[in-house]
């Protein structure tokens, strides 16, 4: 966008009004967990009639300091929906969040069996989540949204094949759902572990969604890539570590969706002027930026985009960049990103 007025202006801008511009855009958003975007008056007002009234107790829910008592704290929270109308809720409330940030489209990552497991029925949560959705269209607040169905790594291959079967099941009745994935403690379990089932859904018509390289190593990324055959990979920032990696990223166009602030929150880096985010766009790999769990880490995606410009001094071409990317590399189809996206 060099040369283009609004780049100049952009470049020229301070303070509010580059919080407004940033309001003003058009967004994507293909990082985001639907269990994870419960935030704590959405639970409060859902919980209230389950002995958790007050603020302190739903706070010492949500409280961590590392990416272990990340996951504890996620399950804690995930635990207290027990009802099929809490899904309901839910979904309408991120609906409008997603839509008051002008965000456009959504790859909503949720996972099945958290659910399944504590007794609840999968068909009659995903149908409540999709009358929050049509009740939030209908006040003209809900973007288009598609699924991610994933599981949790250190669930091991059965918990992934059975997600897979929910997926498939799910897309064959028409639901919106485009890719099955996997997320949890990638430190727990080798990827071959999860290999039938990545090709299972491959075979079913399902697109790839990998997290890894979140914390550690370049070895999971690696794996990500080359057993999993991940069509996008969730973190991936210790690719950083590993130039073939990098250059192997960008030559196969595999983008990584970057999560700021949920990185410097789980301690997977120490501060964000220390994110390699910016070395890795350098390297040619395709980049998004999502909120990861916005629930947890207080932070959406306007926020986070905001966040990267002011810490990162970003210009307008990188805004639009970045904001492209979100349709270039997202599961819709060919069809749909030239209507939608650069092409
Ligand atoms: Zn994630």
């Amino acid at each position: 966008m060099q040369g283009c007025p609004i780049d100049r202006e952009f470049r020229a801008m301070k303070g509010k009004q580059v919080s407004n511009f940033i309001s003003t855009l058009p967004k994507v958003e293909l990082h985001i967990h639907f269990e994870g975007s419960v935030w704590p008056t959405l639970l409060a007002g859902i919980v209230k009639d389950r002995g958790i009234s007050s603020g302190e107790q739903i706070r010492e829910l949500y409280r961590f300091g590392d990416f272990p008592g990340f996951l504890q704290a996620y399950r804690r929270v995930n635990e207290l929906l027990s009802r099929p109308e809490d899904f309901y809720h839910i979904a309408r409330a991120i609906a409008r969040r997603l839509a008051g940030q002008r965000i456009f489209y959504a790859e909503l990552t949720y996972t099945p069996l958290l659910h399944t497991r504590q007794g609840l029925d999968h068909d009659e949560t995903m149908g409540c989540i999709l009358e929050g959705f049509k009740a939030a269209r209908l006040e003209g607040k809900c973007p288009r949204i598609n699924f991610i169905y994933d599981t949790a790594r250190q669930w091991g291959s059965e918990a992934a094949l059975e997600t897979v079967e929910l997926a498939t099941g799910d897309l064959d009745s028409g639901l919106p759902v485009v890719a099955f994935g996997v997320g949890g403690d990638e430190l727990s379990a080798p990827a071959r572990e999860l290999e039938e089932a990545f090709l299972l859904a491959e075979s079913r018509g399902l697109r790839k969604f990998v997290h890894a390289g979140e914390l550690g190593e370049a070895g999971p990324v690696w794996e990500a890539v080359e057993i999993l055959r991940a069509d996008r990979i969730g973190h991936g920032i210790a690719a950083i570590k590993d130039e073939k990696l990098m250059k192997v990223l960008a030559e196969r166009q595999i983008a990584l969706d970057i999560c700021l602030t949920s990185n410097v929150l789980t301690g997977a880096v120490k501060s964000f002027t220390e994110h390699p985010w910016m070395e890795l766009i350098k390297a040619g790999v395709p980049v998004t930026l999502g909120s990861d769990d916005p629930g947890f880490f207080g932070v959406w995606l306007e926020d986070e985009l905001k966040k990267a410009v002011q810490t990162w001094n970003l210009d307008a071409g990188l805004v639009g960049q970045l904001i492209d990317n979100g349709v270039r590399y997202s599961f819709l189809s060919a069809k749909e990103k030239k209507a939608w996206g650069p092409g």
